[in-house]
């Protein structure tokens, strides 16, 4: 290791040794490639490059060959030529926030192509549409269209997550019951595809890269930016936060069974939820018209629920989201927030009863007793008046519109690193819930990617019925797999 080393010095290289076995032929043969190009690249172990490559899931740490910063197409295009020429896989890096953290490559060895240079927002004001680079990260978008216009698009509630790896692979967020997921809002997407051309896809040209790219983007192209609907976003919301204290099993089952329910029948499209189960539970939201409309529909439902305390306030477009970021929206650079954890989903159309009661009799005798900082949230994700489930079931690669709930299993370690013997705890509650339901295909998000699954379940449970048709787009578009990573599609 020690030659290794002393020989990667001597070749002045610009990138990352790793621990795995890419030859350093080839890593000098794609060094040579990226300084005859010109493509900016981080030093390795310089301060940026050691900041760039700390993921924001600290359990889940990989180690590039490279890392280009490219500042032009130009740059993307020939950084791709690179990778491919040389065996090398590439992965586009946005946000950085991926679970498994695939923004890294999700294995080491591979080339990261970081596109915080490709982070502009320019409104259309007349069109209500925008460009936006696809670097950029949530707060700081949502910071520039209301700053531009007044002007707004559909996306999650943490403002550091990355336009890019969010848009191409689902964004729920406390819009998304009356306009869609982020992707159902992309209207153009510019790409840099396997072979080094710039092409664009959209519902007339590529349309079969235009449905891959909305939700299995990753395995595609590097996308530069998108071209989004924009709205006009509503200044007098009312976000609520109930307290839940569902003492029992039976009251938690209840609660759920409530819940599902209603997001099924009556929610309307103006109405955001989650249930949080924590070790301090609660029922939080949006509802998106006035207080009279809001007191007449959570009135009943509170009182099916038991809840009796929480916080209701009025507040404008910018307030709103503040009220989910639990912190500024405009992002510190360079960005150095981590955490450290395991998580999981569930995408389930309908919850029978004797899954709920499993989920119930899991949280009361094992996940009480945890004295991490653990969650189960569950979105009110589908149901009559979504427009996520509103959206054609085949219309894109997003596989999970006829989810009812988005449930995210999430299990962090505060103080110090996540004990790999910590997995059984949220593996033992979706085991618990899957085993209740025979028969039940449930689904899982990408966005929340699993890192204990493996590659053919991962392509299962990610994209469901969609896996076979992305197969063959993944074949025509990237035949050689330049685009590859351990959970993508055609990996
Ligand atoms: C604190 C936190 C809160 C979250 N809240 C929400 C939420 O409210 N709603 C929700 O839906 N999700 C949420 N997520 C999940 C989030 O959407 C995903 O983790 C998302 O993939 C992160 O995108 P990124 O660009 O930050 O990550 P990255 O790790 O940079 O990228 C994720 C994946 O996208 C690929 N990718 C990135 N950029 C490009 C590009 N330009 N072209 C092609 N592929 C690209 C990467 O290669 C990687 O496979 C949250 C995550 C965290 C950590």
């Amino acid at each position: 290791m020690v030659q290794i080393k002393s020989a990667i010095a001597s070749f002045g290289i610009l990138f990352a040794y790793s621990t795995i076995a890419t030859p350093l032929s080839k890593r000098a043969a794609l060094d040579d490639c990226l300084k005859t190009a010109a493509v900016p690249a981080l030093e390795f172990q310089s301060k940026d490059y050691n900041q760039s490559v700390k993921p924001f899931n600290l359990r889940v740490n990989f180690k590039p060959v490279a890392y280009s910063v490219p500042t032009t197409v130009k740059h993307i295009q020939d950084a791709v030529s690179c990778g491919a020429k040389n065996g090398i896989q590439v992965t586009p890096k946005s946000g950085g926030h991926s679970y498994g953290s695939h923004g890294l490559g999700g294995e080491d060895g591979h080339l990261i192509v970081d596109m915080r240079n490709f982070a502009n927002v320019t409104l259309n004001l007349a069109e209500q549409t925008a460009l936006i680079g696809t670097g950029g990260r949530l707060g700081d978008v949502a910071t520039a269209l209301y700053s531009q216009g007044k002007q707004a698009i559909v996306h999650g509630t943490c403002p550091g997550v990355g336009v890019g790896g969010l848009s191409l692979h689902g964004g729920y967020g406390m819009m998304s019951r009356g306009r869609g997921l982020t992707l159902d809002n992309i209207l153009e997407v510019e790409l840099v595809l396997a072979n080094s051309s710039v092409v664009t896809a959209s519902a007339t040209k590529n349309p079969d890269l235009f449905y891959a790219l909305r939700g299995a983007g990753a395995a595609f192209g590097i996308v530069t930016n998108f071209k989004f609907k924009t709205f006009t976003p509503p200044e007098n919301n009312i976000v609520f936060n109930y307290n839940v204290r569902p003492g029992t099993s039976e009251n938690l089952a209840n609660m759920v069974t409530v819940l599902q329910n209603f997001a099924v029948n009556e929610q309307p499209a103006e109405l955001n939820m989650r249930l949080t189960i924590s070790p301090g539970s609660s029922l939080g939201g949006v509802y998106y018209g006035s207080r009279e409309d809001y007191n007449k529909l959570m009135g009943p439902l509170l009182t099916k629920l038991g809840i009796t305390g929480g916080q209701v306030s009025n507040n404008t477009w910018i307030s709103t989201l503040s009220a989910f970021a639990y912190g500024p929206l405009q992002q510190a650079k360079p960005y150095d927030t981590h955490e450290n954890f395991f998580a999981k989903s569930l995408m389930p159309s309908w919850l029978s009863a004797p899954a709920i009661n499993a989920l119930a009799n899991y949280w009361n005798t094992t996940a009480r007793t945890n004295t991490r900082a653990w969650y189960l949230m569950i979105d009110l994700h589908g149901g009559k008046s979504s427009a996520i489930s509103k959206v054609g079931a085949d219309s894109t690669a997003y596989a999970h519109r006829n989810a009812t709930f988005k449930m995210q299993f999430y299990d962090r370690s505060f103080f110090g690193d996540y004990n790999p013997s910590w997995f059984s705890f949220l593996n033992g509650w979706i085991g618990n819930i899957t085993a209740a339901s025979p028969g039940e295909n449930f689904g899982m998000y990408i966005n929340y990617a699993d890192t204990s699954l493996d590659k053919a379940d991962a392509h299962k449970r990610y994209w469901l019925g969609h896996y076979d048709r992305l197969v063959g787009i993944k074949k025509a578009v990237d035949p050689k797999g330049v685009f590859e990573g351990p959970q993508l599609v055609g990996s």
